[in-house]
């Protein structure tokens, strides 16, 4: 596989793992002006934690008062929008509810919240909890409503922050494993067996991975839990289902199941939180869990509109977030546990970095990236203009979503290469709908190889190894 860097490169800072939280630091320090590096084992950003969650923004009530989780989450939570708009991407202002009838629990979480700093916070009942969430068991009589709670897409908030900090100087190579760091002097070289990056620091923000890269480096290892979490996603003609994210009451576990609305008008029921390595599993016991949960609460859920099951990797170190400059060896950043609320906090996390490296976190104005066309969001008018003045934006690729050719060519003529067919999924939504890629498969990967000059058989559909296409039926 080709790799977009040349050996023995030199950086001031490398970021090991290009996850959401990698991706929002890279993007930090590019767009601050500094050499910076992130690289990641897998052909694709985003392809861990940050492609498999439940897409939410949360308030920040649920963290306990004074940790890292409740800090970052509550700043994170006001940095989005700017982040959405900044960025060009789509963030929708749903608002959650936690719905149960231990009132006194529910107002805990009011009073930690308060404590946390989150506004916009009201507890419901009787007629008002009806008349908002007429769909929910008459049976529950409770919630807290959280105004401030948003619905995004988490896999391109992070491919739109490595574009960022590649459009800013930044550099990102992939299907880098990193198998091997030594230091000498005060130069760290990081090897995958075939060719290597300098750095003078090291971020590690490898999430599952972590352990492994800090044992390579020689800086502090955590007791590691890992906990699965498994989800049904519905299909967008369930879409009026809810009109928010709606949770059970917190327990240890976790937030619960919740079943909410996606930014992309899909509907989301999930997670289970399942102790577990394993992380692409879904299991029959994992998902009738959340099936029996989800129905409790929202008993009309309709699972034969499923249209894919997928589950997603919590990292947990004890009760709070690790980041921290490591104490056994200079110039590296550990950042380990990040689990929920990461991919809410992660634009603080990134401020909460550089200032730990002793940087400005006053960013300044830096170049923006190109927006992605979504044609099916548009207005006719603008879709004729635009087929117009490129024809291919009027070849239907995928029909489920309405995805033309000339969409799925732009996404692979962006900063990132992309050589996966579920690169191309997550940029465009091509095989995201009802049918799953069975009309829009071939030519997508028919796309991919030709923008990438390499032939069907190299096509791959996630990681290395993952070829589709692997022998021809014909000789001719
Ligand atoms: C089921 C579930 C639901 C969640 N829901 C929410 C939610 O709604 N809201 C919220 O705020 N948070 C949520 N979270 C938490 C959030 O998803 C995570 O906090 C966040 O995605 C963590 O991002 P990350 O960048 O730290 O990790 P990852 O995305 O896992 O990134 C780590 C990267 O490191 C790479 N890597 C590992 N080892 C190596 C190596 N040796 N060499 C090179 N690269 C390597 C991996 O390939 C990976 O890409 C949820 C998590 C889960 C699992």
């Amino acid at each position: 596989m080709m790799k977009n860097t040349n050996n023995n490169d030199m950086f001031d800072y490398v970021i090991v793992g290009a996850g959401i939280v990698g991706s929002s630091i890279f993007s930090a320090l590019a767009r601050s002006g500094k050499s910076v590096c992130m690289i990641d084992k897998a052909l694709d950003v985003g392809t861990g934690a940050a492609k498999a969650n439940s897409g939410l923004v949360h308030a920040g009530f649920d963290a306990k008062p004074g940790t890292l989780k409740a800090k970052l989450n509550v700043l994170g939570n006001k940095m989005y929008p700017l982040e959405a708009k900044r960025l060009g991407l789509s963030i929708k202002k749903t608002g959650a509810y936690v719905v149960g009838n231990d009132k006194e629990k529910l107002e805990e979480l009011l009073a930690r919240g308060k404590t946390n700093g989150v506004d916009g916070l009201h507890l419901l009942s009787g007629s008002e909890l009806k008349a908002k969430l007429p769909m929910l068991n008459p049976e529950i009589k409770y919630a807290l409503f959280a105004e401030n709670a948003y619905v995004i897409s988490p896999y391109m908030f992070t491919i739109c922050l490595a574009e960022e900090g590649i459009v800013n100087g930044g550099r990102v190579v992939l299907g880098f494993d990193a198998k091997r760091i030594k230091k000498h002097g005060d130069i760290f070289t990081i090897s995958d067996g075939f060719d290597e990056i300098k750095t003078k620091y090291i971020i590690n923000s490898s999430g599952a991975g972590y352990n492994e890269i800090a044992n390579m480096i020689g800086s502090e290892i955590y007791e590691l839990e890992f906990r699965r979490g498994e989800y049904f996603v519905l299909d967008s003609t369930e879409k009026n289902l809810v009109p928010s994210t709606v949770f059970p009451l917190p327990s240890k576990a976790g937030k619960g199941v919740l079943v909410t609305p996606t930014v992309d008008g899909n509907i989301l029921v999930g997670p289970s939180s399942q102790l577990s390595d394993d992380i692409t599993k879904t299991t029959a016991e994992g998902l009738s869990f959340v099936r029996s949960q989800a129905s409790n609460m929202i008993p009309s859920i309709n699972f034969k509109k499923t249209i894919r099951i997928f589950s997603g990797i919590r990292t947990v170190v004890g009760d709070d977030f690790v980041i921290e400059k490591s104490r056994e060896m200079p110039n590296v950043i550990n950042i380990a546990g990040i689990c929920s609320p990461g991919l809410s906090a992660a634009p603080a996390i990134a401020l909460y970095v550089l200032n730990l490296l002793g940087l400005d976190t006053k960013i300044p104005a830096a170049k923006k990236i190109k927006p992605y066309v979504a044609l099916s969001s548009l207005p006719v008018s603008k879709k004729n203009e635009l087929i117009a003045r490129n024809p291919l934006y009027g070849k239907i690729v995928c029909k489920c979503e309405g995805i033309s050719e000339g969409e799925i060519v732009d996404a692979l003529s962006r900063p990132l290469r992309v050589v996966s067919v579920d690169g191309i999924k997550r940029r465009t939504r091509t095989g995201m709908g009802r049918c799953q890629g069975g009309f829009c498969l071939s030519k997508t990967i028919e796309l991919i190889a030709k923008k990438n000059n390499i032939t069907l058989f190299d096509v791959v559909k996630e990681n290395k190894g993952s070829n589709i296409i692997v022998s021809g039926v014909k000789k001719s």
